[in-house]
């Protein structure tokens, strides 16, 4: 008997009969968990009109009511997250320590979410003319849409969401039709929290939802994340109707490793940054660039410490790594480690045998690792978004650099030495938005901002942090005179300051 996953719409579950609905897997073992209700455009509209009629009372809500809902919420998420975690582990795969993982990172940004009334200060200039004085205000922007990728489903909403309403929006969540119930989780936190009907609202389905918000003229504002195609479909179709939109890509992140690296650190993170959630995370490293001579130790430290990965069931505590996300999408990656042999590279790790006792229909794929990789094979070009590890081999830093700022993807990048004047002019000159020194997954902390450069983001504003609060609000420039009235008469001179 499966379950059915529906809309969250004003406050409650959805009672309609979809039109649509698709399957939701247990990745370990292959089974159908629940059905999830797909929108069509009426759903859409519902969502929206819920979100516009709570906005007028949201905006309203003054700042110590909005963050004291926030407070409560992370209370709420806190304490609630071992659940949470259980819940994205059953529907995404990856090991409940690292459904943990995210859910402690989310749990931060809502944290930063609860500063809210520092970050909405406006500025104010007394006397910027005689008598004149001059102040901003940030002030929200109305319904905007939040659509978010499978692999961080708990993480990637709350990148958007507490920004997006603590500076007084409302918000329509779509979320990933694989894994989809984390975001009705996050709903009912947030309505125990004591967050008003209509503020946040989650949309379950596929194109059809997400063009519906694309295209309605009430949503204001889309944030999106996912691959980097369909990112740039969202910014253009988004940004063609006139909305605001951050659409954030995919990512193929190189780990440089120079040769006076401490080459355990570095296998360490590179096995680390590879393998964790089976690869499925836009910042996991997907090519180590072994500079000069380190190549052939590096790789054998690397294969060392795959060959003791434990993968299994992420709800079992002993699993390090969990299967992929759906069968399509297993399919999809062991066709790559197909053409990276095909293509000549050196197998050195094969994932594609591997058995997992008691969960034969599980979508497995071991750790795989490649060397002498080369910049034109697929398994180089391709983000593969899987447990798939490429070493390329360079000469030099030089050409280590070339072959990165080369890539269209920019999201992020390491580099691996004991050579400070190395990494200085590393960070300098990457052409990459989130760089590590001697650190794999430079994800950003709550109080700075997530974002890539080049076809890893498409907009102007990162996710989260300062940015978000920038993205999810609009200034309002007042000048204003109460002493003093001038009584000077009509002057069709332009406005100076004296
Ligand atoms: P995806 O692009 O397939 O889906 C993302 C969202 O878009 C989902 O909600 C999905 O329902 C929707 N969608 C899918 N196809 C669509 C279409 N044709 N038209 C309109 N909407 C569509 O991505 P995914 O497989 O869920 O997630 C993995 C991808 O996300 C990887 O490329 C990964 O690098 C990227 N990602 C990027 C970041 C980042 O911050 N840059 C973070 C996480 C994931």
């Amino acid at each position: 008997m499966t379950g059915r996953i529906s809309h969250w719409i004003d406050g409650k579950p959805w009672s309609g009969v979809a039109d649509r609905t698709g399957d939701v897997f247990d990745p370990a073992t292959g089974e159908v968990s629940s059905k999830v209700d797909f929108a069509s455009t009426s759903e859409v509209a519902e969502a929206v009109a819920a979100a516009s009629r709570a906005f007028p009372g949201w905006r309203g809500t003054s700042l110590a009511g909005r963050t004291k809902v926030l407070f409560a919420f992370r209370e709420l998420l806190s304490a609630r997250k071992g659940d949470l975690a259980k819940i994205v582990t059953s529907e995404h795969g990856k090991v409940e320590s690292d459904a943990a993982g995210e859910i402690a990172r989310a749990l931060e940004n809502v944290e930063y979410a609860c500063g809210a009334a520092q970050m909405l200060k406006g500025g104010f200039s007394e006397n910027a003319s005689t008598g004149v004085d001059v102040y901003s205000i940030a002030q929200p922007l109305g319904v905007v849409g939040v659509i978010s990728p499978f692999n961080f489903p708990a993480m990637v909403p709350l990148w958007f969401v507490p920004n997006a309403i603590a500076s007084g929006n409302t918000v329509v969540l779509k979320p990933s039709e694989k894994d989809p119930s984390a975001a009705n989780f996050i709903a009912e936190l947030f309505a125990e929290a004591g967050l008003p009907d209509g503020v946040l609202n989650v949309l379950h389905g596929d194109k059809v939802a997400v063009d519906g918000l694309l295209e309605h003229k009430d949503v204001k504002a889309i944030s999106f994340v996912g691959s980097t195609p369909i990112a740039r479909y969202v910014y253009e179709t988004g940004t063609r109707n006139g909305k605001r939109v951050q659409a954030l890509g995919g990512a193929k992140n190189h780990m440089v490793v120079l040769p006076d690296a401490d080459l355990d650190l570095a296998a360490d993170a590179a096995v680390s940054a590879g393998f964790g959630s089976a690869g499925e995370r836009c910042m996991a490293v997907s090519v180590v660039v072994a500079v000069g001579p380190v190549g052939d130790e590096l790789v054998g430290k690397v294969a060392d410490r795959i060959s003791g990965l434990r993968v299994g069931n992420g709800h079992e505590p002993e699993s390090e790594m969990g299967p992929l996300v759906t069968a399509a999408h297993h399919t999809r990656v062991k066709s790559y480690v197909d053409a990276g042999v095909e293509s000549g590279a050196s197998l050195v790790v094969d994932g594609r045998g591997i058995e997992v006792e008691g969960a034969a229909g599980g979508y497995w794929l071991g750790p795989t690792l490649f060397d002498h990789v080369r910049p034109e094979m697929s398994i180089y070009t391709d983000e593969i978004f899987g447990p798939v590890l490429a070493v390329v081999r360079a000469e030099s830093y030089a050409e280590a650099l070339e072959l990165i700022n080369g890539n269209p993807y920019g999201n992020g990048t390491a580099i691996f030495t004991n050579d400070g004047g190395a990494a200085r002019r590393f960070q300098n000159e990457v052409e990459v938005g989130m760089v590590g020194v001697n650190v794999p997954i430079p994800v950003p902390v709550s109080y700075y901002s997530f974002g890539g450069w080049k076809d890893s983001l498409f907009g102007d504003s990162h996710a989260y942090g300062p940015e978000g609060f920038h993205f999810f609000t609009r200034t309002k420039v007042v000048t204003s005179r109460w002493l003093d009235p001038s009584h000077g008469g009509v002057n069709l001179g332009f406005p100076r300051n004296s």
